[in-house]
């Protein structure tokens, strides 16, 4: 059996997951948590039982040796070796200027990767860590970084660059690079299958990445043309607690008025605004949508102002692209809540889209489905997105 194992390290975390290459299959998946601290394993083997253990993991290599030992195990294991795992694939979330693509994981990456930590502060040494405890576990496993701002790499210098001085980009890498990439290249190469059109130059998709965290992308012949997160995750859709785009004269008039450090406005802008700032009531759309029922004209103010950043959105890529082919839906809201879908469609027709309001309606949750009409100009559908797939099949591009 030949296995890719997908590894997403976070600081004090680490999700995994094991893809049989071949069938791309989930074998199992689970997570590491609290490492660092005390240690909590959880493993689930597909069909079987969920286990859960406290282990001490003081370090992220003791980490992924109890998953290494868990996956092979005797009684609940899935493979039956080490051998099995034929490569590693790590998600790491900013490649910065250094990758247009994802890459296998020498010294020479992984100094390309710590070169960039101030632009992924939080998450890039975290990655590193994972990366780090998979070589020392298993030396001789190749190894591939996965970048999640590598799909906004092909980006025109147009479309990627702030008009700030131009030094700003050259000396310190100040540009659009997107986020929730492997998402939207994962999404759009399966939309290009479902339309038939592998290979087609020509073919436009705009995909709408809604969760916790949103953007939306745009992409000609399967290559991204643009995409609303920036140098950062900030920039773009109002999020769960993000601000999305807002006038940059803003920063520095609440640093003013509210006497804010550089820290205390971060917060506000990434913590503490978006849906959760809004309404005052959650970041969770389910919960929005029940306090908008029982009369929260906040957290129905949040929700409208979300659907009109997604429509802003395709309306401009629209444009940009001259037209579109097909609009996807993926992600934890994309997929699951057919309200903020029928919201965000709401008078599309001019665009040439003809959605099919009643399907949208009762179309199962978190399930590929198309919502436009037969006759519509623009297909409309739901894709679940599969990071991990995606990571895999990269990973075994790349390694094997
Ligand atoms: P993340 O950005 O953390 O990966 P997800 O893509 O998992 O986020 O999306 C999580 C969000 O999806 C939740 O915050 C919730 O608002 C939303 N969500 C999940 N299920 C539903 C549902 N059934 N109805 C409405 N919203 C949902």
């Amino acid at each position: 059996m030949k296995t890719v194992l997908v590894i997403n390290a976070g600081s004090s975390s680490l999700k995994y997951q094991l893809i049989d290459i071949e069938t791309e299959a989930v074998l199992a998946k689970g997570l590491c948590e609290r490492i660092g601290i005390d240690g909590k394993l959880t493993y689930q083997p597909t069909g079987g039982e969920k286990f859960q253990k406290e282990a001490p993991m003081p370090t992220h290599q003791q980490a992924i040796e109890l998953v290494l030992a868990v996956l092979t195990d005797a009684k609940i294991g899935v493979i039956k070796d080490m051998a099995d795992v034929a490569a590693v694939g790590h998600r790491v979330l900013h490649g910065g200027p250094n990758f247009t693509a994802s890459a296998l994981i020498d010294d020479k990456c992984i100094a390309a990767i710590e070169e960039v930590i101030p632009l992924g502060p939080l998450h890039n040494p975290a990655n590193l860590m994972g990366i780090h405890a998979c070589r020392a576990a298993m030396p001789d496993t190749p190894q591939v970084a996965v970048f999640d701002t590598a799909w906004g790499m092909s980006m025109a210098q147009k479309t990627f660059q702030y008009a700030l001085p131009y030094e700003v980009y050259t000396e310190h890498f100040v540009r659009r690079y997107g986020f929730h990439g492997t998402s939207h290249m994962f999404v759009t190469g399966e939309a290009i299958k479902r339309l038939g059109r592998e290979g087609d130059p020509d073919v436009k998709i705009i995909t709408c990445h809604l969760g916790n965290g949103s953007s939306v992308s745009c992409s000609k012949g399967g290559k991204c043309v643009d995409t609303s997160m920036g140098l950062t995750p900030l920039e773009g859709l109002p999020m769960g607690t993000r601000c999305g785009s807002i006038d940059p004269a803003i920063v520095p008039f609440l640093m003013d008025k509210m006497h804010l450090s550089i820290k205390e406005m971060d917060t506000l802008m990434n913590k503490k605004s978006g849906m959760l700032g809004i309404s005052g009531v959650s970041s969770d759309f389910r919960d929005l949508w029940a306090a908008s029922k029982a009369g929260n004209d906040r957290a129905t103010l949040a929700l409208e102002m979300f659907a009109q950043g997604v429509k802003r959105y395709i309306g401009s890529y629209f444009a940009e692209l001259n037209g579109a082919d097909c609009i996807v839906f993926t992600a934890g809201v994309g997929e699951n809540d057919w309200a903020m879908r029928e919201m965000i469609m709401q008078d599309m027709d001019a665009l040439g889209v003809d959605f099919d309001f009643e399907k949208n309606r009762t179309a199962p949750r978190g399930e590929e489905c198309v919502l436009s009409k037969p006759e519509s100009k623009i297909r409309v559908m739901v894709l679940p997105t599969n990071e991990e797939l995606a990571i895999a099949r990269d990973t075994a591009a790349i390694a094997l």
